[in-house]
């Protein structure tokens, strides 16, 4: 989607907070632990050039990101660094990923005998990091001798380099430990079959970070809490305390495009879900759900000049409207989404309305939504 640059509604991000909420982290390690920033998904939706690269400046010496694609779009615009690709690639593309230096994640044995007839034929060697499913049930090697089996395979191999192993939390932003425990125990058993010895050997993601828990990882795998958010995120409970300070990035914001007074009985938005009871006030504003803000954000009470006031109606594909508690001029500034965390548009409400997690209201943020950067001081 082309970004709407003649509307006026953009996404705001502070990339002196992205640089803080990184530096504070790096204080938060050990000294031989790194910071790989995780850039997927245009970077939760901030933006994935100008995030990388203020976290590349803040300290991070490498990058995480879900696709090839994302790690391509990162090499082309020139960032160094090592460059994990997170979800599974088609074997077809291992050469291209070797070319451009970019790691790769591994969770089958039959992954690597098919990436390597690609390789060999290539004369490549790819990085790759293996990735261990030890409960989240999504990808990575389960089975012991699947497991056995490929670090027979990988010895001396002219075509892989084993960068890295790693495995991925499904609860370390829980207050319940256990199944995290669990994960850990069973993480540990695999990596006590290995016998090559890979450089780096991660499992933090932001929440077992700045929770705390008490594992060993060479790497943290740095996402949500970059973007100065709390991970510990079902929709409507109180946040876990982090021992990091995080400083929320992003606003959503723009204008009163049309104003105008109803009268009783008259309805606002498709299928007339509110109707007047009384002379009021309606703005209209330029942004609807193809933009990423949802039909669920009926009801949800965003700031109009200085006063909150609720949508009303439903939100349409590319507006939605607002009640106002009087007349307001065309032009009026309006914040959607608020980088405060006690305001009721911060985008954890956003999304405890959405019945949702910060991260997914992030991400559906459309590219019709210009990003906005502050530059960050260093
Ligand atoms: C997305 C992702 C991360 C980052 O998670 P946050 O909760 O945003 O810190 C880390 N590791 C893997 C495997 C991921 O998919």
């Amino acid at each position: 989607m082309i970004p709407a640059i003649h509307r006026p509604a953009q996404i705001n991000v502070d990339l002196d907070a992205i640089r803080q909420n990184v530096q504070n982290e790096m204080k938060n390690l050990d000294q031989d632990q790194q910071l790989w920033a995780v850039v997927k998904a245009n970077a939760y939706g901030h933006g994935a050039i100008a995030v990388a690269n203020t976290a590349l400046r803040a300290g991070a010496t490498g990058f995480c990101v879900a696709t090839l694609d994302e790690a391509l779009e990162l090499r082309r615009y020139g960032i160094p660094k090592p460059i994990l690709v997170l979800g599974i690639v088609p074997e077809k593309w291992a050469v291209l990923a070797s070319q451009k230096d970019i790691s790769l994640t591994v969770g089958s044995l039959s992954w690597l005998e098919k990436a390597q007839s690609y390789l060999t034929s290539e004369n490549s060697k790819l990085k790759i990091h293996l990735g261990i499913d030890s409960g989240m049930g999504r990808i990575g090697f389960s089975e012991d001798d699947e497991f056995v089996k490929a670090n027979e395979f990988l010895k001396d191999n002219p075509n892989f380099e084993v960068e890295g192993m790693f495995t991925h939390f499904s609860k370390a932003d829980s207050a319940d430990t256990s199944y995290f425990e669990y994960q850990v125990k069973r993480f540990n058993h695999m990596k006590d079959l290995l016998t090559i010895k890979p450089k780096y050997i991660h499992v933090d993601n932001s929440a077992a970070s700045i929770f705390k828990r008490p594992v060993k990882s060479d790497i943290v795998r740095y996402g949500i809490a970059m973007y100065g958010l709390n991970p510990s995120s079902a929709p409507n409970n109180k946040d876990l305390a982090s021992q990091v300070s995080l400083k929320p990035a992003m606003t959503f914001t723009s204008e009163l495009t049309f104003v105008k007074q109803i009268h009783s009985g008259y309805g606002v938005g498709y299928g007339v879900t509110y109707q007047a009871d009384s002379d009021q006030w309606i703005g209209t504003i330029p942004v609807g759900y193809a933009d990423g803000w949802q039909r669920s954000m009926q009801g949800l009470e965003i700031k109009v000049g200085d006063t909150y006031c609720p949508i009303v109606g439903r939100v349409c594909m590319d507006q939605c409207m607002v009640l106002l508690p009087k007349e307001m001029p065309v032009g009026t500034k309006v914040e959607l989404i608020s980088d405060n965390p006690q305001a009721p548009n911060f985008i954890k409400r956003v999304a405890d309305r959405a019945n949702t997690i910060h991260y997914e209201i992030a991400c559906l943020l459309s590219d019709r939504l210009p990003r906005v950067y502050k530059e960050a001081k260093f």
